[in-house]
This record gives structure tokens, C-alpha cells and sequence, in this order.
């Protein structure tokens, strides 16, 4: 369906849990934040009910993201629902991969296609020190069950944070020479508890990219990845991997935005900054079925603003990152 400015909506995120194994700095505050209860958190069915209705107006793709996915129990279960349902042509996931080497063949074999890994560091020191107490060396245990697992393309997100990592983005740039990884430079958003703390150390990505060139050589750019999206890549000469950049707030890609992103306690949010849901979680459980909830994700698409305006600030006081869905 498309919305008021002629956007094309088609891509549902769904986080499937607000919890998290990790506490990243730039995305939770270090006491965590107030979790949904078992209760009030989407059951699988009800997630499938909703993905049904959405692909009854061209919804083609699922993210499972959160929280951390892979902490909900189902997962592949709640995949292989997905996969079955008419329309829904590509399934992707977003982890720390922390949990992925026990759980990645069985969500291949449910129909996941693609997924992406967050990494911000490649220093030991650092990735404790920005997840709060993750563990590097399972991060990469879980990048490299990935590739073991043939998805395809691995993809790599890392926010690229003033005077933390700054300094690492050309030897992460180097990773995709000889390896097919994708790695994807993202811009800081000022967004929930975070937002004071964001201020002074965004980066802007075409500094990112000035570095990586001035040291590795020229970038060309690549005309497709699956699953698209708002990175750019591109490639450097003869690399396995591509390097994109995700200028959320230097440059933003609203004009071309086609997703809607459901919390994991039943919220439809038409646009990551803008506040306002629409509760499915209350009409589900009174037995609306996937008729009723097609007209509600309608509602949601009318609703969806035409830009985010997230340099003026985080106004969404109720909800941090990984309460909406990353
Ligand atoms: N736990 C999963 C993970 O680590 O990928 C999924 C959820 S996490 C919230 C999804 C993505 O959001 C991560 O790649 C993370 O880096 C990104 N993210 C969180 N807060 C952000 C912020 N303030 N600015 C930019 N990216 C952010």
C-alpha cells in the first residue's frame, strides 16, 4: 500500500522481545530499561496474525530484530510461520550474534535468508566496554556461524562513535577486502535516554568514508545487495565485501522509506522517531482477526509522517532503541 507521499510500504520489523543479553551504551541506560512482562509481550501467533495482515496490503519483508531476537524462545518456529505466509518473500534478522552458532541452522532451515550482525569494535577492550560486558570473541564465533551456514550477505552494522571508534573504521573497512562481509557504517541517532550523551559524538558518514578512501583506496559504487535498504555501497577494487554508509541524520533517506516497525508489546509505529503507535496487541486479544488488523496497519500508514526531525531532538520520552525495535 502506498502511504500520503506515494511511498511504497513493504517492509515490517518486528521486534519479538525488548530484552537484551547486552547494554550498549548509546542504546540503554546501565540499569537497563523497564522491560514488558511475559504477559503483555506478542505471542508467536499473534506476531503471524499480524504478518498475515500486512502482506494482505504487499508487506514483503520481515526483519526480526528487538531486544536481542535470539533470546525469544520460537524463533524458528515463528520463521518458519512467516515463511509460509503468501506475499512474504524475504526474512532477515538484526543480533549481537552472540547466541547465533546454536540456533543458526535451525533458523536457515525455517526460511531466514539473510542476517545482520551488530559490531561496533574489533578490540576486546572496546566491545566490553561500549555492550557493557559482551564478549568480543563470541560476536565473531557468531559472524563466522553465519558464513558457515551460507546466508548470504553477512552484514555488519556499526555505529561509528567520535572519539570511541572512530579510529577503527578503516581497519573494519579493511575486513571486506579479503572476506564477504558487508560492513555498514551508521550514523549515531540521538534517540531515548541516550540523546544528551549522542550530541557530541556523532560522526558524520562522509568523514567516515574520507578516511577509508584516504587510506585504502577509491570506493566504487555497487549497484545491488539484497535487501537494499538506505545504505549506499560501495566496493573497493577487487574486494570480497562491500562497505555501505547509513546517513540517517547528515543526510536522510525519509523520501524513500518503506517500513513500519511493530514493538515487541503490540505497538505499529509508522516512523522510528515519531511517538505515536497503534495498540494491536488490544484488538488481537479481543479476537479481532487479520481483516480488522489489515484496517489498523492502514491507519498506521496514513499516519506515517513524511520526515523524521530528529535534529531537533528525541522527543519520544516514553522509549529507548531497543524498546521499539532496532
Ligand atoms: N540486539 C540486536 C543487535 O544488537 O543488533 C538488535 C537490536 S539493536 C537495537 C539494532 C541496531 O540498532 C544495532 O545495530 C544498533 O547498533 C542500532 N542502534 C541502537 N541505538 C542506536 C542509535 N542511537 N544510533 C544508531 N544506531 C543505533
Amino acid at each position: 500500500m502506498q502511504d500520503n507521499y506515494q511511498r511504497d510500504i513493504n517492509y515490517l520489523r518486528v521486534s519479538v522481545t525488548d530484552r537484551c543479553n547486552l547494554r550498549c551504551v548509546y542504546c540503554m541506560p546501565p540499569q537497563g530499561v523497564q522491560t514488558v512482562s511475559h504477559e503483555e509481550i506478542l505471542r508467536i501467533e499473534e506476531i503471524e496474525t499480524i504478518v498475515r495482515a500486512a502482506a494482505l496490503i504487499g508487506v514483503k519483508k520481515i526483519r526480526l530484530t528487538g531486544g536481542e531476537p535470539l533470546l525469544r524462545k520460537g524463533l524458528a518456529q515463528l520463521t518458519q510461520c512467516i515463511a509460509n505466509i503468501p506475499g512474504i518473500d524475504d526474512i532477515t534478522l538484526t543480533t549481537n550474534g552472540l547466541l547465533l552458532p546454536s540456533c543458526v541452522a535451525a533458523l536457515k532451515e525455517a526460511g531466514l535468508n539473510r542476517v545482520n550482525i551488530s559490531l561496533d569494535t574489533m578490540r576486546a577492550d572496546r566491545y566490553r566496554e561500549i555492550t557493557r560486558g559482551g564478549d568480543l570473541s563470541g560476536a565473531w564465533k557468531g559472524i563466522q556461524s553465519a558464513l558457515d551456514a551460507g546466508l548470504h550477505p553477512v552484514k555488519l552494522n556499526t555505529v561509528i562513535i567520535r572519539d570511541f571508534n572512530d579510529d577503527e573504521a578503516v581497519s573494519m573497512a579493511r575486513l571486506t577486502l579479503k572476506r564477504p562481509l558487508h560492513i555498514r557504517f551508521i550514523e549515531l541517532m540521538p534517540i531515548g535516554s541516550c540523546n544528551s550523551w549522542a550530541k557530541g559524538r556523532f560522526v558524520p558518514a562522509r568523514e567516515v568514508m574520507g578516511q577509508v578512501t584516504a587510506r585504502l583506496g577509491q570506493l566504487f559504487p555497487v549497484k545491488t545487495l539484497a535487501g537494499g535498504g538506505p545504505a549506499k555501497y560501495y566496493r573497493f577494487k577487487d574486494a570480497e565485501g562491500t562497505v555501505g554508509f547509513i546517513t540517517s541524520m547528515s543526510e536522510h533517506f525519509c523520501n524513500s522509506c518503506n517500513r513500519l516497525r511493530l514493538t515487541a508489546g503490540g505497538g505499529l509505529r509508522p516512523c522510528l522517531y515519531d511517538g505515536r503507535e497503534i495498540d494491536l496487541k488490544t484488538p488481537l486479544r479481543k479476537g479481532a482477526g487479520a481483516r480488522e488488523i489489515t484496517d489498523l496497519i492502514m491507519d498506521a500508514i496514513t499516519m506515517k509522517p513524511d520526515r523524521h526531525h530528529m535534529l531537533d531532538g528525541w522527543r519520544d520520552g516514553r522509549r529507548v532503541m531497543s524498546q521499539i525495535g532496532g
